[in-house]
């Protein structure tokens, strides 16, 4: 654990503690036991220079990333996210050759099999050394390492500029993501883009959906905060908008702070709204803090009412958000709960820092259960159907964005 003073994007000495979540093991961290030796704190900061929400304390990247067990292509919601960004994607811009495209945190190689097929020449940057089987079998082109400046000047050399950079839920995951967005300015060629997707803290910790703060998430960004990490790293933004994925994201297109490229209104818009909204305030962050414990403890009666007679109970997905959500509310204290996730490797394990069992949708009826509760409450309509699909009929209590049970 690294227990940096200053703040990790600008380097002023003053960020404030904001709250904790308490000790919670890595939430890819799936095994046979609950892991609860590994539990580490989950703390968060504010910066009131940069107003960038950040972990107090941050794990090393190296226990997070080189054995990762969450797959893009695992979740059928997620593919279809993939192929409409890269739709968004289709070179415009006619350039000598073929465009030359980066993804950095190319997890299973899902996008730069779609990027390759819109025509471009694909390179993807990854730390997991567990994705290069899948990487060769598709005759993808990955680097497995961290990406950071170090690497950036090796690309730039062997590759030269790039037209396009992609980070999707990525550039929020590591300690070093200055350098990251600095290595991202050295390889953008002079017109190229960066296209970035975030988790918006203003859609969810501002909502109390306080389940995208977890160890992988070292930045729990704004526009604000991205505007500022931007300029810090010789990079500025000329788009900007807000999308469904991860339970309210933000899409932001940047390029080289001497590019020619020009800004957009949307980006400007959204900056304003900030404003207006009071994000570059200490108040904002004390609001989240209310929201936050007030959602914890809504969420943890909830879940006591829902599971009063002790019958099955299940638990749909088994994501990162999930992890924090039985962690962070009541939910690892009842018994009787059965998890259900897409993702094979989770099977036959426990969801760390408890001792519920995961399985495959199976469970549905071995366990008999006609009570479900949705953790991957992000892909709702898809989870909903494939429960039905199951023979699921019951209760479920989706717990966020707003708490409600629906039946089936
Ligand atoms: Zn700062």
């Amino acid at each position: 654990m690294n227990n940096p003073v200053r703040c990790l994007a600008c380097g002023s000495d003053k960020p404030f503690d904001l709250f904790s979540l308490g000790r919670i093991p890595p939430v890819n961290g799936f095994s046979a036991s609950s892991n609860s030796d590994n539990a580490l704190p989950l703390d968060v900061r504010v910066c009131v220079n940069c107003w960038l929400c950040q972990l107090k304390e941050v794990p090393d990247p190296e226990h997070l990333f080189r054995d990762y067990k969450h797959f893009s292509s695992a979740s059928k919601g997620n593919l279809q996210h993939l192929e409409s960004v890269a739709n968004t994607l289709v070179p415009d811009t006619p350039v000598a050759g073929q465009p030359m495209a980066l993804e950095i945190g190319c997890n299973d190689g899902s996008l730069m099999e779609l990027l390759r097929k819109t025509g471009y020449d694909c390179i993807g940057v990854d730390p997991a050394v567990n994705m290069q089987k899948i990487h060769e079998e598709k005759g993808l082109s990955v680097v497995h390492d961290f990406f950071d400046e170090r690497l950036a000047e090796d690309l730039l050399r062997s590759k030269g500029p790039f037209e396009l950079i992609v980070a999707l839920n990525v550039l929020a995951h590591f300690p070093t993501f200055m350098s990251a967005f600095k290595g991202i300015r050295a390889l953008l060629a002079p017109r190229g883009i960066l296209h970035l997707e975030v988790a918006d803290a203003t859609e969810t910790l501002a909502n109390g959906r306080f389940d995208t703060i977890y160890h992988e998430h070292v930045c729990n960004y704004t526009l604000t905060s991205i505007d500022a990490v931007l300029r810090l790293a010789g990079l500025r933004g000329i788009h900007a908008e807000k999308i469904d994925t991860q339970g309210g994201s933000l899409r932001v297109l940047a390029v080289r702070d001497d590019s020619d490229v020009e800004i957009r209104e949307t980006y400007r818009t959204l900056l304003e709204r900030d404003q207006t909204e009071g994000v570059n305030t200490k108040e904002f962050y004390l609001d989240v803090k209310a929201k936050t414990e007030a959602s914890i403890s809504n969420l943890t009666a909830a879940y006591a009412d829902f599971c009063l007679d002790e019958a099955p109970v299940l638990l749909l997905g088994a994501p990162a958000r999930g992890v924090v959500m039985c962690n962070s509310t009541g939910l690892r204290n009842i018994s009787n709960l059965h998890c259900i996730d897409d993702t094979p490797a989770k099977h036959g394990c426990v969801i760390p820092g408890t001792e519920i069992p995961v399985g495959g949708w199976e469970v549905v009826k071995t366990t008999g259960a006609n009570k479900a509760i949705l953790l991957s409450w992000n892909y709702r309509e898809s989870m909903l159907s494939r429960l039905a699909e199951n023979g699921f009929t019951g209760q479920v209590l989706i717990p966020l964005p707003e708490t409600e049970i629906v039946t089936i």
